[in-house]
């Protein structure tokens, strides 16, 4: 399978063609029946309600725009995190500083085990993730097992740097775009993997009004907004793609390729 099937379609305008129709096939990460829920190999199993979605993605603004768009099932999960204040910024919607802190404090078998941990977008009536084509960067590239074991885990690791680079590099753009100053971008950088919390910061779900008004510039309508990043996004062409991506991207865009000429069965 080419890999550009795996992706957002949206990446396909512009991401080299060369890692767009990488042939991989993954066969044993069977996430519909999933393995990591039958394996007795693995060191511990996980719940096969729960597989490895105990973990809530950062989604860049033009993703939730996607989602919003193509109303794909967690669309009513987005328009409610928006209508509740919780972390929904203009670079994105973060996991709420609750769930950040339980994550981070979770025992090593709590990941696919633990109820409370369940990503907000699953969808528990299909049993898979409800936001699919547009999930973040994290769920894209992770693989329980890989048919090209060891060279296999390698390659989606070069995938998920590249693609986190990658994702992060687009939704600053639209800020930019957007009349946002490099000081209002970095402001919202703290939301992402937080190590540190204050007493109150460990239960929070929800950024008062006030705050939460702050980091959007003028910009009244949060839902809007993500969707005129999705447009800006879909008008990205190779061009003014290479242009954002720098050449620290372009490097990693290399070491995804190198990756995928050290693949070994
Ligand atoms: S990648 Fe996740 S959902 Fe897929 S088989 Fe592995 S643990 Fe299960
Ligand atoms: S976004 Fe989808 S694939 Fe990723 S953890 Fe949530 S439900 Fe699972």
């Amino acid at each position: 399978m080419a890999f550009k099937q795996v992706l957002p379609k949206v990446y396909q305008n512009f991401l080299d063609r060369k890692i767009l129709n990488l042939e991989i096939s993954e066969t044993k990460a069977t996430c519909d029946n999933c393995l990591r829920a039958r394996d007795k190999r693995f060191p511990y199993t996980y719940k096969a309600n729960l597989k490895c979605c105990t973990f809530v993605p950062f989604l860049p603004n033009f993703a939730v725009g996607g989602i919003l768009k193509e109303k794909l099932e967690g669309h009513k999960v987005i328009e409610k995190i928006i209508d509740e204040n919780r972390f929904a910024l203009p670079l994105g919607i973060f996991p709420d500083f609750d769930y950040q802190y339980r994550f981070t404090h979770k025992k090593q078998k709590d990941f696919g085990n633990r109820e409370d941990l369940l990503c907000h977008y699953y969808d528990k009536e299909k049993n898979r993730c409800g936001i699919w084509e547009f999930r973040g960067v994290v769920c894209t590239t992770f693989f329980c097992r890989s048919d090209y074991g060891k060279s296999g885990q390698n390659l989606w690791t070069e995938m998920n740097n590249y693609l986190s680079y990658v994702e992060m590099a687009l939704a600053e753009d639209c800020l930019v775009m957007k009349d946002f100053s490099p000081r209002d971008i970095s402001d919202q950088l703290v939301f992402l993997n937080k190590k540190d919390f204050t007493k109150s910061e460990k239960t929070q779900t929800t950024i008062a009004p006030k705050e939460l008004k702050s980091y959007w510039n003028g910009y009244a309508d949060p839902k809007e907004f993500y969707l005129s990043c999705y447009a800006l996004v879909q008008k990205q062409t190779r061009a003014s793609f290479k242009e954002i991506l720098s050449e620290q991207g372009l490097n990693l865009e290399k070491r995804v390729l190198q990756g995928y000429a050290c693949l070994s069965k």
